[in-house]
């Protein structure tokens, strides 16, 4: 166990600093479900221009997808009938 926190102090002094509290706390199980899907968003999106771009996200076969922060408008995505995020499948018919 001591090698598993040893290695995860190393990750989180790698993490910016405006984002290591909630990436402590998530990896921690300091956190929420909500909170650990946010801090695995910014991570995935490198910690750059995090709300547009995880808001954007695009990846529908993430798991994560459908939890993701920063989404416009949660039903409208739900419904599929958002004009700025495909729902699941949308541009794959051939
Ligand atoms: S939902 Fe998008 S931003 Fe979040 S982890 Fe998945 S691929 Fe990355």
């Amino acid at each position: 166990m001591t090698k598993i926190l040893t290695e995860l102090e190393k990750h989180l002094e790698k993490v910016p600093p405006m984002y290591r509290g909630l990436a402590t706390r998530a990896l921690k199980g300091r956190c929420g479900k909500a909170g650990a899907v946010k801090a695995k968003c910014q991570e995935c999106v490198g910690y750059e221009d995090v709300s547009r771009r995880v808001g954007q996200c695009t990846v529908w076969r993430c798991p994560l997808w459908r939890f993701r922060p920063f989404q416009k408008s949660k039903a409208l995505i739900q419904d599929g009938l958002s004009t700025s995020t495909p729902a699941p499948g949308e541009g794959l018919e051939e």
